[in-house]
């Protein structure tokens, strides 16, 4: 079965960093994609970038789809008031379930949790496992450090050049509007309108 609506999962950092910026662009991303009527998956928590992104998506009337492991639901604030909320049992689990139920891969700034999450969709999309776009926002250059390092990894011999072409760099929400618009209308969706993870709990 395939989902009519098109689901965007969105990494994030569990804190608001020093930048307001970043705040600022996880708010407008939130906001995008409920005014899109693309359903939003993330991590479910009500902290940092992550909440700010949620709460701008429920206030513009946005779907949401949280996935958090029950080990974290006090420590990252879980909301219960999501269109879907899923309880997992583990880290890798929750990987797995925000995997399947999206159709594209967005990246706001984020520490350790977030690289963690980006780098597993892209080496699996070096792997040939999917096709999902995977979207950096670059808000405030926070990224140039990261391309950088993907820059050497190349230039050293350490990853084909293609691993480039495996995500995209936008500027700004505005950017990643436009990017999303495009790839999402060109691929089809390869989200599950069901998944074979544990059973969404009602909000
Ligand atoms: P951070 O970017 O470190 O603020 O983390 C952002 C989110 O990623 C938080 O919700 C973390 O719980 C989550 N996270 C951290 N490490 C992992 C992991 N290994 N697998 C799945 N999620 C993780």
């Amino acid at each position: 079965m395939v989902l009519s609506i098109r689901s965007v999962c969105v990494f994030c950092g569990a804190r608001p960093g020093r930048d307001p910026a970043h705040l600022e662009a996880a708010q407008a991303v939130g906001t995008l994609l409920a005014r899109r009527g693309w359903r939003l998956v993330y991590g479910a928590g009500d902290l940092g970038l992550m909440g700010a992104t949620a709460r701008a998506a429920m206030a513009a009337g946005g779907a949401t789809f949280g996935v958090i492991p029950r080990h974290l639901m006090g420590q990252e604030d879980a909301r219960r008031d999501l269109s879907t909320l899923v309880i997992t049992e583990t880290m890798h689990e929750r990987k797995k379930v925000m995997f399947a139920n999206s159709d594209a891969m967005v990246v706001l700034p984020g520490g350790a949790g977030t690289l963690d999450e980006f780098f597993e969709v892209l080496t699996w999309r070096q792997l040939g496992l999917h096709t999902r776009p995977i979207l950096l926002v670059d808000s405030g250059g926070y990224w140039q450090p990261l391309t950088a390092l993907i820059d050497h990894l190349i230039a050293q011999g350490f990853a084909d050049p293609s691993l480039r072409g495996f995500f995209e760099v936008v500027a700004d929400a505005a950017a990643l509007e436009a990017a999303l618009a495009r790839t999402l209308g060109a691929n089809p969706s390869p989200a599950q309108a069901t998944h074979s993870g544990p059973a969404p709990v009602a909000p």
